[in-house]
């Protein structure tokens, strides 16, 4: 009867064993024999009965070397009691050459009178489908992060050609209304004024018309460097608004600071040198610039300030170019706000 149920008992953990794709090995850990071998894996892997490898070392041989390592610390670690259960995954070379992955899973059982001794007794199975869909998951991963980064990029790329201007890099008209609308707000808020320059180059026309529209570009970009050198990074906008137009917010300025801004904006174009051509010929050019503040309480909206700072540089113009003009003065009787030239002598103006 004992025998019967030893029997079925076998019977069932053989149908278990193969139902689940196990194949089981049990290794004497005094004798160091393997007690049990894992003919399955073996012939899985394409050897016959006669080759099938006995010994562990003879299995260690058919190990990925990058995984050698892996399993030794696995069953080092649990024959030192670090992990209750022997597990590790890894790749055996078939017969054929090819790296299969397997899955081992095991644990040391105590002897019994009839074997005396300690064995790890474990099983094997094949992940090898799992392992290669994981792989291609990864790979999979791997692209799609890649893709982002690119995305990303592209991404940054695109907001900067949005907001600046091609030729100079400043920021363009779109930007400028943008981030000049925000500043309005600020001052309408915090009750700073801001005041706002618009420089045009002179009688630009002409420099097109003598030495070509590249050349054209190139003192474009020159004076647009001018502008840009005033920046207070983080607080002014610098922008080219038109052809040969460029818009400078400063917010936290009040009329007076602007005019010596604009002055001194307009001395340095003054004296700028561009070279325009293959032969060292240099171009000079100057700007006139209108000068506009907005206050707290004005109920200005930074379009009406931009237009405000048009007109000035329009009657700057009407001076005889190369000058500053102020659009606020302090208000006259009457609340009659008046434009007042500010002659400087020499084509410049002053407050
Ligand atoms: P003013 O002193 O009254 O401003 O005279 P101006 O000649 O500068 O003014 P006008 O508006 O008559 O001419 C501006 C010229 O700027 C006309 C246009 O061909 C030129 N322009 C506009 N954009 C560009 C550009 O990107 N590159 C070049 N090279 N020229 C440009
Ligand atoms: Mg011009
Ligand atoms: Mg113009």
């Amino acid at each position: 009867m004992a025998m019967g149920e030893a029997d079925l008992n076998k019977e069932r953990l053989e149908l278990a064993l193969e139902a689940a794709g196990l194949d089981l090995w049990e290794n004497d850990l005094i004798t160091g024999n393997v007690t049990r071998k894992a003919t399955k894996t073996f012939e899985e892997l394409g050897f016959t009965e006669d080759e099938i490898v006995s010994g562990v070392q003879d299995i260690y041989g058919l190990f990925h070397p990058d995984d050698i390592d892996t399993v030794r610390r696995a069953v080092a670690d649990h024959l030192t009691g670090v992990t209750p259960q022997y597990r590790c995954e890894f790749r055996l070379r078939s017969k054929s050459g090819e790296w299969i992955w397997f899955a081992n899973y095991g644990r040391i059982m105590d002897g019994h009178s009839e074997t005396p001794g300690k064995r790890l007794i474990g099983v094997t199975f094949n992940i090898h489908d799992r392992k290669c869909r994981e792989t291609e998951i990864a790979q999979i991963n791997q692209q799609l992060t890649e893709q982002n980064r690119l995305l990303q990029q592209l991404n940054a790329t695109l907001e900067r050609l949005a907001a600046n201007d091609s030729l100079t890099g400043l920021s363009n008209r779109r930007t400028l209304m943008e981030l000049g609308a925000k500043e309005a707000k600020r001052t309408e808020r915090f009750g700073h004024p801001m005041s706002l320059l618009v420089a045009d180059i002179d009688l630009f026309k002409s420099v097109n018309d003598m030495y070509g529209h590249l050349a054209g570009d190139r003192v474009i970009c020159a004076v647009a460097q001018v502008c840009a050198a005033r920046k207070r990074s983080g607080v002014d906008i610098v922008a080219r608004f038109g052809g040969e137009e460029f818009v400078i917010v400063l917010p936290e300025t009040d009329g007076p600071s602007a005019l010596q801004v604009a002055e001194s904006l307009r001395r340095e174009v003054e004296t700028l040198l561009v070279c325009v051509g293959d032969e060292g010929q240099e171009v000079a050019v100057t700007v006139s610039i209108g000068v506009a503040t907005l206050h707290q309480g004005s109920g200005m909206s930074f379009e009406e300030l931009v237009n405000r700072a048009d007109q000035a540089l329009y009657q700057a113009k009407g001076t005889g170019r190369n000058a500053v003009y102020c659009a606020d003065m302090p208000p006259a009787e009457g609340g009659v706000v008046e434009q007042v030239p500010l002659d400087l002598g020499g084509g410049g103006s002053q407050p």
